[in-house]
């Protein structure tokens, strides 16, 4: 008897027909339009484009940060993007990881305080334990008393994935990450994402770093708002991860 093939794994995350306008006045800004997208388990899908191409605003989007009008968002099949205020800040908080260029961790608060937060915020009661795991994911046990002000850029950006990962979210989104970092730091933090992917989490990095495309398992291309071309083809979500966790 033939084994039955794997079943391919639900998609994290699905955006369909998304569009998002801005008014300003008299004037608007069509930032997307029709925009689709699929974000698997395992996979590290990067979003391309010129500046104010909307990518952004499509992370956004994703992240149920912003709400979009034309099109929804799912989230483990669960459409978020029509949930009420309350009921979305509690999905962001237990099942996306954010990560943003310039950090956003809390100065007064020590590393493994910063990680721990989210896990706070929720009564988890081994937050503390759950930190330390997370900072030592990150190759950063070791740093876990200090404040941000004592940390370089990179050991920064490594907290703020510890943070992004602690809560075990179905999906990390990342907004140009290694924008503020040099290119042998940047190698570090893309490592990490990659590794995050293996673990079974969706990461979506949007990112100008030409390093992107040597990380990322497709491209998503976005030009005046719309998806110009899949510059590599769509995953198979069944496949092994390049790379396991470290
Ligand atoms: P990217 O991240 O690709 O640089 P953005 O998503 O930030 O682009 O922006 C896409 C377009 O939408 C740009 O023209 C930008 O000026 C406009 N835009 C984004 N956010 C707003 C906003 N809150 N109000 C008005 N215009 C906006
Ligand atoms: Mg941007």
């Amino acid at each position: 008897m033939s084994a039955r093939p794997p079943r391919p794994a639900a998609p994290s995350l699905v955006g369909v027909d998304l569009g998002r306008r801005f008014e300003d006045g008299e004037s608007h800004v069509q930032a997307l339009a029709g925009v689709d997208l699929v974000a698997a388990p395992g996979e590290l899908l990067a979003i391309v484009g010129p500046s104010g191409s909307g990518k952004s605003t499509l992370l956004h989007l994703l992240g149920g940060l912003d709400r979009p009008d034309t099109g929804r968002v799912l989230l483990e099949g669960q459409e978020i993007s029509r949930l009420s205020g309350r009921r979305l800040a509690l999905v962001r908080r237990r099942r996306i990881g954010f990560l943003l260029q310039f950090y956003g961790l809390l100065p007064g608060l020590t590393a493994v305080e910063n990680v721990a937060f989210p896990l706070l915020l929720d009564g988890v009661r081994d937050a503390q334990a759950r930190a330390l795991a997370a900072l030592a994911s990150v190759g950063l046990e070791h740093r876990g008393a200090h404040r941000p002000s004592e940390l370089s850029g990179g050991e920064q950006q490594r907290v703020g994935l510890a943070r992004a990962v602690v809560t075990r979210p179905a999906i990390v989104l990342a907004d140009e990450p290694t924008g503020s970092l040099d290119s042998a730091t940047s190698r570090v933090i893309f490592d990490l994402l990659r590794a995050t992917a293996a673990a079974a989490t969706s990461v979506v990095v949007v990112s100008h770093d030409p390093l992107v495309e040597r990380y990322a398992d497709r491209l998503v291309r976005l030009e005046d708002g719309v998806v110009c071309a899949a510059a590599s083809p769509p995953p198979s979500v069944t496949s092994t991860p390049a790379v396991t966790v470290g």
